[in-house]
């Protein structure tokens, strides 16, 4: 059996048209369930997603993010296998193409967990992760017209995946290029592991919203524990959305566990997000529930 779910950020406003998103969604989640069916690994597929729509310059992730007040492009990303909890991230992230991919190669070639700023350049530069080169080329500011957050009048985009492979792994995989209006050196959820991006033996998560309340409520780890507690994992994810709109912040969730349920609460206005379900069956939805 395998599953995937992935997202495009909760920041979808009903007056925007979501076509061109919903077609690359769609596009990415059948690119995956190929490597699926090929036998790749769930971490490896989590991140290729997350690389593809970091790419397509379609959401506020990568190639679709939107400077700092200091007109800075500080990226934000992380990862986790469930498999064996191990994890990688990058935080204020400034100069390469794939965040995700720089949060992969900190997992796999240092003994830690995070990498930010300027330390994080130097590694990926080292590594030989590609460079973006001419920012004013590379950046399509895909997120104009997003959601904006009153009080903060911020506005925020993410995309992330959640994978179960036919070995039975679990991988989340999340990118950002975080919130509009964002001070330089603030980091949001999406790098930390149990507020923004999880993955354990039982349950993978991703989030997109506020991030700060994401954080407050260790939103991603909370579904997996209420999950451990033997919660339903929609009873689980919707309990942390509900949690995270009592403290007056916003966005949503994806949610995969190892027998292959998914949920996707969210409550904001709507969330782009895609799904291959363990019947095979493919889905897309951005203001539907
Ligand atoms: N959670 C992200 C952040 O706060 C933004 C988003 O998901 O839209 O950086």
């Amino acid at each position: 059996m395998t599953a995937l779910i992935l997202h495009g950020g909760a920041g979808a406003r009903r007056e925007r048209n979501y076509d061109a998103e919903v077609v690359h969604m769609r596009e990415v989640v059948e690119a995956m369930r190929a490597r699926l069916d090929a036998g790749d690994s769930a971490l490896n597929v989590a991140v290729e997603a997350v690389a593809m729509l970091e790419a397509s310059g379609l959401y506020v992730a990568g190639r679709g993010a939107s400077p700092n007040l200091a007109q800075a492009y500080e990226l934000d990303a992380s990862l986790m296998d469930g498999s064996d909890q191990r994890a990688g991230a990058v935080a204020a992230l400034q100069g390469f193409k794939s965040p995700i991919r720089t949060a992969r190669a900190v997992m796999d070639r240092t003994p830690h967990v995070m990498l930010a700023g300027e330390g994080a350049a130097l590694f990926a530069h080292d590594q030989g992760l590609e460079p973006i080169g001419d920012e004013a080329a590379w950046f399509t500011h895909a997120g104009q017209g997003e959601d904006n957050h009153p009080p903060t009048g911020l506005s925020h985009g993410t995309v992330g995946c959640c994978v179960l492979d036919a070995q039975g792994r679990l991988a989340a995989a999340t990118s950002t290029g975080g919130v509009f209006g964002k001070m330089p050196g603030r980091v949001g959820d999406t790098p930390i592991p149990a507020a923004g991006t999880w993955a354990d033996g039982r349950v993978a998560v991703s989030g997109t919203g506020q991030g700060e309340y994401f954080i407050r409520v260790a939103a991603a780890g909370q579904v997996a524990w209420r999950v451990g507690s033997g919660q339903a994992l929609h009873e689980a994810a919707q309990g942390v959305i509900d949690q995270i709109g009592d403290l007056g912040g916003d966005g949503g969730l994806i949610a995969l566990d190892r027998d292959g349920n998914i949920a996707h609460p969210f409550n904001s206005q709507g969330m782009k997000r895609a799904w291959l379900t363990a019947a095979g069956e493919i889905g897309v939805e951005v203001f539907g529930r």
